[in-house]
């Protein structure tokens, strides 16, 4: 980053949109007499500010439920919502939701009858003694015990009007809504039960083949679902952990039962991040040439043939989206990216990810290099005239089932792999690497628009003029 700071002078505060100029390329380096970031401190009344677009993207919900947080700690309030007459439920086992049999992309959900005897109970509050004790009556707010018990979760209300035009009025308070409650509730891996007329769906294939609305539901579900099975123990002490708050926080045991003898759990006091639900970032860029007629993508070994995407990495803790970019870039394909601008973002629930989309521009005459972090197989960049083509054929965003099933098995190796550090890896495997990278490789599919980088790649494939203005 001590580069870049040198390549894109912080010292130019007026050019926040204006588009790039010229620049020159020597071999000491990069000197932009156009764009340069501009720090918040720079920004004057005069300086021109940039509303983005408001781009809805897949998995965000269309429109989502109205999630009433604010009821999550009062047992009573979602008791009535799961006993709701028209309450409905969304299932997963193993994180596969449970859909139509012969219909993947059809979520089946069920009323509380149908699930009634899978619940575990209700949500249970303070008994009355300790209604009047603060500390003690919030270890039981909306909270589900055993800890064994299935992950329960509200996600939210259905207001849409259109939804039970019946019951519902065409406008209403959004604080106090009527309509259809919805849940998430998770099918122990060991439990035999298949409700009739499901089926339990491959994850990433059921949810790419839902409506927009369903998808919604799905990601909330999902990554609350996965969330509560993978915070089954204390991070402080390593004791069991319960729900509480409807499925939207998690506690150590050990508040309801101390350990005799020993300190209360750190876990328990102050402000900290093992409690709630985490989302974790992930930045994912559009990167294009100083002309902006040409993308910068790559591809990961594990993918399925001839697929390129965005690049795209963890935001790290201390970064800007825009660091975020140019770090990212600069360590998987050896190139600097100057101004950065943010698009849109998207809720990613495998497991748990907010997809954050932007834009940036590299200067050209810089060297494609993937031996820095080793992540790719290849990079390249790519004329937007070939991806427009490839756009419009039928193959060119076309996926089977079993390349979706292929991406998640992706996903879950890549997981392994991070954990092996580069310098970790043998001069040979680097080498082996480095090879790979400069094998020129076919590209014959981009991701579907159901994906964020798949709609960053559409919007500069067909409206590209207007991206490259705004950089
Ligand atoms: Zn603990």
């Amino acid at each position: 980053m001590r580069f870049l700071g040198k390549v894109w002078r912080f010292t130019h505060t007026h050019r926040i949109i204006t588009p790039c100029r010229s620049s020159t390329y020597s071999s000491v380096g990069y000197h932009s007499t156009g764009v340069h970031p501009v720090r918040a401190t720079d920004l004057t009344s005069k300086s021109l500010v940039y509303m983005g677009d408001n781009i809805v993207n897949f998995y965000a919900g269309q429109p989502p439920l109205n999630r009433l947080s604010f009821h999550r700690n009062s047992a009573e309030k979602l008791n009535d919502h799961l006993h709701a007459e028209n309450a409905r439920f969304i299932l997963f086992k193993d994180f596969k939701p449970l859909v139509h049999a012969g219909e993947p992309g059809k979520t089946l959900f069920l009323s509380r009858e149908q699930v009634k005897s899978h619940l575990g109970g209700d949500f249970t509050g303070p008994s009355p003694e300790d209604i009047g004790n603060k500390d003690r009556a919030r270890i039981h707010e909306s909270a589900r015990l055993p800890n064994t018990v299935p992950a329960l979760v509200f996600l939210g209300i259905d207001d849409r009007p259109s939804a039970s035009p019946d019951s519902v009025p065409a406008t209403q308070d959004p604080t106090a809504p009527k309509g259809v409650p919805y849940f998430a509730l998770e099918v122990k891996t060991d439990n035999d039960w298949l409700p009739e007329g499901g089926e339990w769906g491959d994850a990433r294939a059921s949810a790419s083949a839902m409506d927009g609305w369903e998808a919604g539901i799905f990601a909330a579900g999902r990554a609350m679902v996965d969330w509560n099975a993978r915070n089954k123990f204390c991070p402080a002490c390593g004791s069991p952990t319960y729900s509480l708050w409807g499925g939207w926080k998690r506690s150590c045991t050990t508040a309801i039962s101390p350990i005799p003898g020993k300190e209360p759990c750190f876990s328990l006091k102050g402000l900290h991040n093992f409690a709630y639900p985490r989302t974790d970032p992930v930045i994912i860029m559009g990167i294009l040439n100083e002309a902006g007629d040409a993308m910068l993508l790559g591809r990961q070994k594990s993918w399925p043939k001839g697929m390129y995407s965005c690049l795209a990495g963890f935001i790290e803790p201390g970064e800007s989206f825009e660091e975020s970019v140019r770090r990212e870039v600069l360590e998987e394909a050896g190139i600097q990216v100057g101004p950065v601008r943010y698009s849109s973002s998207q809720p990613w629930p495998y497991p748990a990810n907010l997809m954050v989309g932007c834009y940036g521009r590299a200067l050209d005459g810089q060297d494609i290099r993937l031996d820095l972090d080793n992540e790719l197989e290849d990079c390249q960049w790519f004329p937007r005239s070939q991806i427009s083509a490839l756009l419009s054929t039928s193959t060119g965003t076309h996926f089977t089932r079993a390349d979706q099933n292929q991406l998640d098995r992706a996903t879950s190796d890549k997981e392994t792999e991070a954990a092996l550090a580069p310098s970790e890896k043998t001069p040979e495997e680097l080498e082996r690497l480095v090879a790979q990278g400069k094998n020129q490789l076919v590209i014959t599919r981009v991701p579907p628009g159901t994906a964020i980088a798949g709609k960053l790649i559409r919007i500069w494939a067909e409206g590209g003029l207007e991206v490259v203005s705004k950089l």
